[in-house]
């Protein structure tokens, strides 16, 4: 059981941006514990029993979601998956009414994901209990970016100094803004490369160095972070073709070489395998990520659902 002797005060988690190193780090630390819990066979403790959580997602989520529910169980907490198909909100019930019809019931954490950006902030001001983002809009999608954080430290300790290539779709990715909002917490020197189509206007202003020429951006990195290509946000002149994207924005053994000899590969999933990355990478145990990112997932947001509550526990 981990200790309490960590620092996160924040009565919400809604985004990276405004946390401190320390933050972070409490967190990253916390979830290195639970780890190893989820490794051993007795995998439930009742740290948090008789806690409700409710998770509340808007849009499709395969990992996110269970990996919330999953961490919620091994806390000992009650969780609830609200079927927003079949709930009141596919009758046109607005996401405050559904909010505040949830709160009436109580639940201690709430677990929203949402295709409006400021929608789980938005909550946060209707409810009395403590709201995660689990992705909003094009936003933020903060336990991404801390999953991704863990995975690397684990994999190559400390991530001081370390340099990241973020690639692929930027324009719609709220894992790309969390993650360069955490990363220059932690001195990691940071790499956007996209089409100019998929690069937000601003993208020189967010802390990282922009680059069109995948190439010229893996050069030398340790970490290569692909995105999928979100084509439910985008039009259709985005990009010219999928083919043609994968020949100058995916990543294959030719364009790794590039790298860091071992850099590791890493990819949020779901994967679109022929168009952001190349299978043979993607599943190559020897350098890819990608399962140990989603196992870092279940850990990293538990350390988040616990660390909310004991903060709401001892601010009563
Ligand atoms: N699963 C991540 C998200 O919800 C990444 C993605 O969908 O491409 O943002």
């Amino acid at each position: 059981m981990p200790s309490d002797s960590y620092f996160f005060a924040q009565p919400h988690f809604l985004r990276i941006a405004g946390l401190n190193r320390l933050e972070v780090i409490s967190l990253l630390d916390k979830a290195d514990s639970y780890v190893e819990q989820s490794r051993r066979r007795q995998k439930t403790s009742d740290r948090l029993q008789g806690l409700t959580q409710i998770n509340l997602f808007f849009e499709p989520s395969t990992r996110t979601q269970s990996s919330f529910e999953i961490a919620g169980k091994r806390l000992g907490l009650d969780v609830i998956n609200m079927p927003i198909g079949s709930s009141s909100v596919s009758k046109g019930e607005t996401l405050l009414d559904t909010a505040v019809t949830l709160n009436a019931m109580h639940p201690d954490l709430l677990v929203v994901r949402h295709g409006a950006s400021g929608a789980a902030e938005l909550l946060s001001q209707k409810v009395d209990c403590a709201v995660i983002n689990a992705g909003d809009g094009t936003h933020e999608h903060p336990t991404q970016a801390l999953l991704d954080a863990l995975a690397i430290r684990r994999t190559l300790g400390d991530l001081d100094g370390l340099r990241v290539a973020i690639c692929g779709d930027i324009a719609h990715s709220r894992v790309a803004r969390s993650n360069v909002a955490l990363l220059n917490l932690l001195n990691v020197e940071v790499r956007l490369c996209g089409p100019p189509t998929l690069l937000p206007s601003d993208a020189d202003r967010w802390g990282a160095e922009v680059f069109h020429n995948m190439d010229e951006a893996v050069a030398d990195c340790d970490v290569v972070m692909v995105l999928r290509l979100q084509s439910e946000r985008m039009d259709s002149a985005a990009i010219p073709s999928k083919r043609e994207y994968f020949r100058f924005y995916g990543l294959d053994r030719n364009r790794l070489s590039h790298a860091k000899p071992g850099a590791l590969v890493m990819h949020p999933g779901p994967m679109n395998r022929g168009v952001e990355i190349a299978s043979d990478i993607a599943d190559d145990l020897s350098i890819s990520l990608v399962t140990k990112q989603v196992e870092m997932g279940v850990a990293v947001r538990m350390a988040v659902l616990d660390m909310l509550a004991t903060a709401r526990n001892e601010a009563i």
